[in-house]
């Protein structure tokens, strides 16, 4: 499925409206500013895990847990070596039945379930971005 939004508050409401259809390992695709903590704001309202401006970029922290497991909302960005990302407990995580959204995680392919969905954010213009969401194994 492909959408298209033209703002940031379109982008969050296609997060909200997604939600309910994800489970499991969601990697977040796209370059600085494209869109992906946006997309998870909306995600993470969508669950009613926590309001979209309680969402902020994991960047730094590595890691952001709402609603008690019920979402992690994981960025890679900063860390260069699997054995790194290894000790973040991912796989506690999706074993805890937990939705795991993660920013930069195909930078890690080998550690990563081959069960995943992808949504890949591509800037069309100054706002208008086309996101593309899909489902591993297709
Ligand atoms: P990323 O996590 O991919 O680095 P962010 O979500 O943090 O990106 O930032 C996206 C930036 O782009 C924000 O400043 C946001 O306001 C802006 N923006 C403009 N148009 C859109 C859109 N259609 N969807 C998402 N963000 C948009
Ligand atoms: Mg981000």
């Amino acid at each position: 499925m492909i959408y298209r939004t033209a703002s940031d508050a379109e982008t969050i409401a296609l997060g909200e409206r997604l939600a309910r259809e994800l489970t499991g390992v969601v990697l977040l695709i796209g370059n600085l500013g494209a869109g992906k903590t946006t997309l998870a704001k909306g995600i993470v309202n969508g669950l009613g895990a926590a309001a979209p401006d309680e969402v902020s970029s994991p960047t730094f922290t590595l890691i952001h847990e709402y609603g008690e497991g019920r979402v992690y909302h994981v960025d890679l960005y900063r860390l260069d070596e699997a054995r790194e990302v290894a000790t973040l407990g991912l796989d506690d995580m999706i074993a805890g039945g937990g939705l795991v959204l993660i920013e930069w995680g195909e930078r890690f392919p080998n550690l990563l379930p081959p069960e995943r969905t992808e949504i890949r954010i591509h800037p069309v213009g100054d706002d208008e971005r086309e996101i593309e969401v899909i489902r591993l194994p297709s």
